[in-house]
């Protein structure tokens, strides 16, 4: 039996996180540290080795015995090595494993297999595995939070596309009159109105055109959480921001359908915590709009919360291995 470790890890705009994995599959050790984000983000696989390095001697582990390393990282990724842009990190276009493998070398370990893909995907591989999508063998994850991001599971296998980006629907273009720019340059991204940012535009831009009174009036930094919440206790502007939300997202999930047709839809991220509030819009919508053949999908809410991507890193880089 094998009997090598594997390190998972969920690189984010704020935090890295980490989870060990011993030879029997479990998590036996998980942490996490500021991401390092000076010099555009160049010393932040120098950081991951390092930690990795430090939990092993921690662990009173051998260096020797990491396996190989999952990584999910917030941009596209080309086949399991290639970043394809990570705006929020700073990086641009390269090669991620050999860059990793060599920081690790640097500090002792072995040549280790490094599988890198999208936080979305990893966290969509982690739901399939142990959360929410284990009865489904046709699934697709959608993380709704700063951004919108989307994995695919068809036919158990995770679909990451040619050039990384199956699954972007954060940047699906939903608005064609839109006049101000995404995040991505582009203008009318799905993501401008229905990620969280654009929940609080809404809500701002719909109180100001009336009187009615609202308790997202007198609230001086206006979360999306704060907009759900009011949703939650029958706020009108509240209602209405998760109402619009809810139908933006119901119609990508319909988009979705007519091209790879799962058999669920699981619904994670912070704006997911809602529950119902923004749950049931986005079901209501997605059966007006999805072809007749799929209005039977499940929409659910995810299982993992923060620790999917840690998981889906791990059976990212198991599966791989198990198949060399
Ligand atoms: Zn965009």
């Amino acid at each position: 039996m094998n009997q090598e470790y594997i390190l998972a890890v969920d690189l984010g705009g704020t935090f890295i996180k980490f989870g060990l994995f011993s030879p029997a599959g479990e998590c036996v050790y998980s942490w996490k540290a500021r991401t390092a984000l000076e010099s555009s983000g160049d010393f932040i696989l120098l950081q991951a080795a390092e930690e990795a390095r430090s939990a092993f001697t921690y662990c009173g582990l051998p260096l020797e015995s990491l396996g190989g390393v999952g990584i999910g990282v917030p941009g596209a990724v080309i086949g399991g090595r290639i970043v394809n842009r990570c705006v929020n990190l700073g990086w641009g276009v390269f090669d991620l494993r050999k860059q990793l493998q060599q920081q690790l070398a640097d500090r002792g370990f072995g040549l280790v297999h490094v599988q890198a893909l999208n936080d979305a995907n990893a966290a969509a591989l982690g739901e399939y595995y142990c959360g929410a999508g284990k009865d489904y063998r046709d699934m697709a994850l959608i993380t709704i939070g700063t951004g919108i991001g989307c994995g695919i599971i068809l036919d158990g296998r995770l679909r990451e596309g040619a050039f990384g980006g199956a699954g972007e629907i954060g940047h699906l273009p939903v608005n064609p009159a839109e006049t101000a720019y995404c995040g991505c340059g582009k203008r009318g991204c799905l993501e401008q109105y229905a990620a969280a940012g654009g929940i609080v535009a809404r809500t701002k831009q719909q109180l100001t055109k009336s009187n009615t009174p609202s308790l997202l009036r007198h609230l001086p930094d206006l979360t999306a959480k704060d907009v759900l919440d009011a949703a939650a206790s029958g706020d009108p502007f509240g209602l209405d921001a998760a109402r619009f939300a809810g139908e933006m997202i119901g119609r990508a999930l319909a988009c979705i359908s007519g091209v790879a047709d799962p058999q669920a839809f699981l619904i994670g991220g912070g704006i997911s915590e809602a529950g119902d509030v923004i749950l049931d819009p986005i079901k209501e919508s997605f059966r007006r709009n999805v072809f007749h053949t799929s209005t039977d999908a499940v929409i659910r809410t995810a299982e993992l919360k923060n620790d999917a991507g840690i998981y889906g890193a791990y059976h990212a880089v198991r599966v791989h291995l198990e198949n060399e």
